[in-house]
């Protein structure tokens, strides 16, 4: 009897019903390319996010992309980022022939270490993105005063933290850009690929929604080069039965986060999520632990016999990857990232998981810290 590091069957069940005729009622259509209901799930994202405007978009990936291409972000212009984030952030800044200039995190929050982005800013920086990673906002005050004092753009990846709160509002509201993934995985996960970017300007949603569409407006007049960056009207519907049930999700998540912070109270070697002061919303895309003295991957392994999920988010910090080298970074040039690479282990949060699952976890956990 494992214990799935998520487990997205109990919540289709609780959709199903609801859903399947909604489904239904597209394939009778045969209207699968935009159309109403992705109109109607931009507006309740966008809402959600405290937004103007949301632009539906093919993935997480693609509203980094597209909110970089919206500002001509390109060859030659620099875009600093988090050491330690998922590919993607980084890979959407080359796309198109700009170069990602990394930072290190916060060893705390795991996010990017806000006192250390000035002595990064060049002539060609031209934008920040800082990544809401496993669910808790980045230092977006400090983030947005660096930006303003320089004029840069801010494009927050808020792919792992759609509703999460900094100071009270919500991620991706706060910057000019806010990209979000439905990738499975995610809070709000549709069923298969899909994203969306939320803004509060309507000149920016316009550009957005003229890109992802080849660019084109009206048909067949091309003013932007674009390309095709839709989200369907499946993936819609599906994300409009789900979004009026995430905030009870996240509720689940955060008594699973506080459930495990008190029984992992008296286990030396495991230090449990820390929440910064401004961080007032934790969404807990991930739970993660950080686990001292060289034993995370005893752990790891340990716990992948037991049948218990767990992964490691993420093993290889961005400027220690291959498809990086000729950026001329090093081993030591970012020592927390480095650091949380080799100690942080993801155990499951998702919102059914139960008291008794909890408790296997935290078990198994204790056992191998200790023998
Ligand atoms: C998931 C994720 C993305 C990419 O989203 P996709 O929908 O998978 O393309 C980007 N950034 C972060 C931090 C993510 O977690």
């Amino acid at each position: 009897m494992g214990i799935p590091l998520l487990d997205l069957k109990q919540q289709y069940l609780s959709i199903q019903a609801e859903l399947l005729p909604q489904l239904e009622e597209i394939c009778a259509s045969q209207q699968f390319i935009l159309g109403p209901k992705v109109e109607a799930i931009e507006e309740q994202i966008a809402a959600y996010c405290q937004c103007k405007f949301g632009c539906g978009v093919s993935s997480g990936s693609d509203a980094l992309q597209i909110a970089l291409m919206a500002e001509k972000i390109g060859p030659g212009d620099e875009v600093i980022t988090t050491a330690y984030t998922f590919f993607a952030t980084a890979g959407a800044v080359c796309r198109y022939g700009a170069t990602p200039v990394f930072v290190d995190i916060d060893p705390v929050t795991f996010n990017i270490d806000v006192t250390k982005i000035e002595e990064k800013i060049t002539p060609r920086t031209k934008a920040i993105i800082p990544v809401h990673l496993y669910g808790q906002c980045a230092d977006m005050k400090a983030i947005m005063d660096i930006a303003k004092r320089h004029g840069l753009f801010v494009i927050e990846d808020a792919c792992q933290a759609i509703g999460a709160e900094c100071n009270g509002l919500r991620a991706g509201s706060m910057g000019d850009y806010g990209c979000l993934s439905f990738f499975p995985s995610k809070n709000l996960g549709c069923f298969g690929d899909g994203g969306m970017v939320v803004c509060q300007d309507a000149a920016k949603a316009e550009r957005l929604k003229i890109l992802r569409n080849h660019g084109m407006a009206p048909q067949y007049h091309h003013h932007l080069i674009g390309s095709n960056f839709r989200l369907d009207a499946l993936q819609a519907v599906v994300l409009l039965a789900k979004l009026p049930k995430l905030d009870d999700w996240t509720v689940a998540r955060q008594k699973n986060a506080a459930d495990y912070a008190a029984m992992f109270a008296d286990v030396e070697g495991v230090t449990v999520p820390r929440a910064a002061s401004y961080a007032t919303r934790h969404v807990f895309n991930q739970y993660i632990i950080r686990i001292g003295s060289g034993l995370r991957d005893k752990v790891w392994s340990g716990l992948k016999e037991r049948g218990i999920g767990c992964a490691v988010y993420y093993p290889i910090p961005l400027h220690l990857q291959e498809c990086f080298k000729e950026l001329g970074y090093k081993e030591g040039d970012f020592p927390e990232s480095e650091k949380a690479a080799n100690e942080t282990l993801a155990i499951p949060i998702f919102p059914e998981l139960t008291m008794d699952q909890k408790e296997q976890v935290v078990k198994a956990i204790k056992e191998l810290v200790t023998k």
